[in-house]
């Protein structure tokens, strides 16, 4: 059990980052949601999740695309045993095409805060004994595909970001891994399917099952349960001796 333990999840009030929140929580930890929204609905989801699994939840407001609000936020969390860095997004264009600012936001949000999450979080778990560090990479963190050069750039240096922060903490108890998931099912994959389908004309199951599952053998998308459940894994005692490593959760995709 995770009780007494806070997690402190980037990116999430939806998607994957949700799915993660919600199985920490069900684990018994104490769970802090992020987004750089702050609508009603955000506190209202941590409250809810809060009162479901009899934890303590809060959502807290921060830009993970600014450094400053990336350590902000885990300084205004207070404590942070579990730091889940989910917070991404994506942008599809060829290189030649793509856009400077979307290339820029995208190292941003999904490499550059996880460094400053992690340098905020690192004295926290020093001081308490004890920490997890669970970067969400990606099967495209362990291969490429054409037309995601910034998003591939940015999950293959949370792998490299995941290694050494593994190796500054060996003889610590601190662990830091990434999960590298193949296509899961959110709304970050939900709003690449009309993109895909213009770039490939194609209908929406026929690129569904042709082109974004051509390379998930299982064609399968895995679930956002099943993230938050190997995120749980990764915390257990049974992963004490698991640090600076990948676990692909992915459907056979790097297998082949
Ligand atoms: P999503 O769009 O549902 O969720 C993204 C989350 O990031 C949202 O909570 C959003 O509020 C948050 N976010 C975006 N910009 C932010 C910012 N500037 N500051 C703070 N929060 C911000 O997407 P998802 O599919 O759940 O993706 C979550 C993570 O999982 C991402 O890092 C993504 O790259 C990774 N991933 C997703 C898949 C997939 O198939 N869905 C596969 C591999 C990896």
């Amino acid at each position: 059990t995770l009780a007494g333990k806070t997690a402190v999840i980037t990116g999430s009030n939806s998607g994957i980052g949700l799915g993660i929140a919600r199985e920490l929580a069900r684990a018994g930890a104490d769970v802090v949601l992020n987004s750089f929204t702050d609508r009603e609905e955000d506190h209202a989801l941590a409250a809810a999740l809060g009162e479901e699994f009899g934890v303590a939840a809060r959502y807290i407001k921060a830009d993970m695309s600014k450094g400053d609000e990336c350590r902000a936020l885990i300084e205004q969390a207070g404590a942070c045993d579990i730091l889940v860095n989910n917070a991404g997004i994506q942008h599809v264009a060829p290189i030649d095409e793509f856009p400077v600012e979307k290339w820029d936001a995208i190292i941003a949000i999904n490499l550059s805060s996880a460094f400053h999450t992690t340098a905020a979080a690192l004295p926290m778990m020093r001081a308490a004994g004890w920490g997890r560090i669970v970067n969400i990479s990606s099967a495209h963190g362990l291969t490429a595909s054409p037309f995601k050069a910034a998003y591939i750039a940015a999950k293959h240096g949370v792998v490299g970001l995941t290694k050494t922060t593994a190796l500054e903490t060996a003889e610590e108890p601190i662990t830091a891994n990434a999960i590298c998931p193949g296509y899961v099912l959110t709304p970050l994959v939900e709003a690449q399917i009309p993109d895909q389908m213009k770039a490939h004309n194609m209908d929406r199951d026929t690129v569904v099952r042709e082109v974004m599952l051509e390379r998930q053998p299982s064609r399968q998308f895995a679930t956002v349960e099943q993230i938050g459940g190997t995120t749980v894994f990764l915390c257990s005692p049974a992963a004490d001796q698991i640090t600076g490593t990948t676990i692909s959760v992915d459907g056979g995709w790097t297998a082949l």
